[in-house]
């Protein structure tokens, strides 16, 4: 399948996990790719992952910089002529794991800049590009977390289920300019995020609890997130707007009561 021969796409958190992966199956797919990440190290990294032959442009830069947004946008542009895909996938954890009580403000502010306004900021930039073009296609990386509590901190989860609604007002608002935004919501996933929760399961011989508690038994690969990704911003997925997919092993599909599984 060569669904982005002919297709500039834009990928945030580009230098590792799922926007990894991701630029590694719209390459595989003939896309023409400009990766973005704060690591210089993993973008190169990604870079020697890619396909051969596969064109790309790196740039270094933070998501809520807007000033950077807008050159980042504009090199694009510049370098191919066009913007036909915007994946924000750039994110980040951590924060407080205690209850509301425990909460501190300027951990959000750091959590809600990275999460969500990098996507509204790349959103606002490339979507004027696209609908000049009168065509694009946006997917978002959302996360269980801001659909049901318990997989992340707070700030987290009220960042992420931010970017689920965002996604339904920007493809509210960019629709009538055949600009369709999408967002996909990870279950657990194995990547450089969530390395800290691997590490101490392999440690302490808890491997097989990781991912027990979805219907599938099981983690997931940031692959399978790149698949989803590449359907939604493929012409497969062409009347498809303003939708979020879990991508989880059926994780949030369920009530999952604690010892009621086999
Ligand atoms: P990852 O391996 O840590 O990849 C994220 C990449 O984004 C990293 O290279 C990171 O750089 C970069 N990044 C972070 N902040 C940035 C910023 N301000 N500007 C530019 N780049 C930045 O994690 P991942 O799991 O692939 O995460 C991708 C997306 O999936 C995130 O939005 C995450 O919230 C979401 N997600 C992941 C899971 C999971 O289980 N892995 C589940 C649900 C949702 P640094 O390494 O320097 O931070």
């Amino acid at each position: 399948m060569q669904r982005f021969e002919n297709k500039v796409v834009l990928i945030t958190g580009a230098g590792s996990g799922i926007g990894r992966a991701t630029a590694i199956r719209m390459a595989t797919e003939g896309a023409r790719l400009m990766l973005v990440d704060r690591s210089e190290e993993g973008l190169q990294h990604t870079r020697d992952q890619l396909p051969a032959g596969a064109e790309v442009l790196l740039r270094m830069l933070d998501v809520s910089d807007e000033a950077a947004v807008e050159l980042c946008v504009a090199e694009t542009i510049s370098h191919y002529g066009q913007l036909d895909v915007l994946c924000n996938n750039a994110g980040i954890a951590g924060g407080d794991y205690g209850t509301v009580q425990d909460q501190n403000l300027e951990t959000w502010q750091q959590i809600i800049s990275v999460n969500l306004y990098g996507v509204m900021l790349f959103t606002k930039y490339a979507s004027r590009q696209m609908e000049k073009q009168g065509k694009g296609a946006i997917v978002n990386t959302a996360s269980v977390a801001g659909i049901r509590s318990g997989a992340g901190g707070n700030a987290y989860s009220a960042s992420k289920a931010a970017v689920i609604n965002f996604t339904m007002t920007s493809a509210c608002d960019l629709g009538s300019h055949n600009i369709r935004v999408n967002a996909v919501c990870p279950g657990l996933i194995e990547t450089g995020m969530t390395k800290p929760v691997f590490d101490y399961a392999r440690a302490n011989d808890k491997e097989q609890k990781l991912g027990a508690r979805c219907e599938l038994r099981r983690y997931g690969r940031p692959e399978e997130l790149a698949g989803a990704i590449a359907f939604l911003a493929s012409d497969d997925a062409s009347y498809v707007t303003g939708q979020a997919l879990a991508v989880d092993g059926g994780n949030t599909a369920s009530l999952n009561l604690p010892g009621m599984k086999v």
